[in-house]
């Protein structure tokens, strides 16, 4: 019997995820399918409750806007899953489900790349506070930076995710800022990491801030899987820049071993991924996904580790 996993989100429209997995399960000869579920959020507990009742479905991924609404939905968390308050990866015990954020391990193998050779800065803002920017903000603790600032349109969702790194940030300066561009401009002036966090450039060609605030010599993230106008313009200021393709596929990587039990076939992955892209596919995030005139560190980065 074919098995599946599925990935529940809204929209999930034509899924990057999808051709990365199922390239993995069909070259492993894993008889699986991974199918794309829209469910908005009223929607969502039914979704879980077919999961949970079907013995087919190996697992599932999680994705924009669901991570933190599932939570209370799931029967245990692991440890980064409870640590973050998000899940983008469910496993099943019998009818029991786990909930799992391989988001953190994406970030974490990013930021590495990212930062490279040079000593792990200690400072970052964070442009966001939904359920990826929890993987984010609980990577940067972890790495060791002694402030993080978190500023969100809706200001209390910012100071929500604060209040839930409250114990485990309690060393160091984690804080939420109102959405102004002078005060992010003034801590964009202070920082070294940046991070989009948002999904502003998932669907059109802007940015969270102006290019005209982005000091030179920034690292920059982006979690959107394309060359955002964020991106350019950071990179037009002498920043050093990377999209999120590196977290895209080493998420993914870590929840096809979840589901599978097996080591993920990382560059078989990673060819999926840029031939999806080039197909002009979406990602599993939602990211658009055209094809690019030239290659952005983060697809290096990719390239090399398929290499
Ligand atoms: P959520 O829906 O949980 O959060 C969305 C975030 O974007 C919130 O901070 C929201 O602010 C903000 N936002 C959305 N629209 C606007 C707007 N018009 N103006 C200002 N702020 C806005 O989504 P996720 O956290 O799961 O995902 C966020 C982004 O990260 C997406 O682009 C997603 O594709 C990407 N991502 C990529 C991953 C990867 O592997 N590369 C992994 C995880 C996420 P507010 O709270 O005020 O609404």
């Amino acid at each position: 019997m074919t098995k599946r996993v599925v990935l529940i989100g809204h929209p999930v429209a034509h899924s990057l995820s999808g051709a990365m997995q199922q390239g993995a399960f069909d070259a492993l000869g894993i008889d699986a399918r991974y199918e794309p579920w829209d469910r908005t959020a009223l929607e969502l507990p039914d979704a879980i409750a077919d999961v949970r009742g079907d013995d087919d479905i190996l697992g599932a991924n999680l994705t924009v806007p669901h991570k933190e609404r599932v939570v209370p939905l799931i029967d245990r968390l692991t440890e980064d899953a409870q640590l973050t308050g998000a899940v983008n990866t469910l496993t099943r015990e019998g009818r029991r489900l786990v909930g799992h954020n391989t988001d953190v391990q994406g970030f974490a193998t990013a930021l590495d790349r990212l930062v490279g050779r040079q000593k792990m800065p200690r400072q970052a803002v964070v442009l966001g506070a939904g359920g990826g920017a929890r993987a984010v903000v609980f990577t940067l603790i972890r790495e060791g930076f002694q402030r993080i600032v978190v500023f969100n349109r809706h200001l209390h969702r910012a100071e929500s995710l604060v209040k839930h790194f409250g114990r485990s940030a309690a060393h160091m300066d984690l804080r939420a800022m109102p959405w102004h561009e002078s005060i992010i401009e003034s801590e964009l002036a202070k920082t070294r990491v940046v991070v989009n966090a948002t999904s502003i450039g998932l669907g059109g060609d802007e940015s969270p801030v102006s290019g005209a605030i982005i000091p030179a010599g920034l690292l920059v993230l982006d979690l959107i899987y394309s060359r955002t106008r964020f991106l350019r313009d950071a990179e037009a200021a002498g920043s050093t820049v990377m999209d999120g393709e590196t977290m895209l596929l080493h998420q993914g990587a870590a929840a096809f071993s979840l589901w599978t039990g097996q080591p993920a076939p990382l560059e078989l992955m990673a060819n999926a991924l840029s031939g999806a892209r080039a197909h002009g596919l979406r990602s599993a995030e939602g990211e658009l996904a055209g094809p690019e005139p030239e290659l952005a560190p983060a697809e290096e980065a990719a390239a090399s580790t398929a290499g």
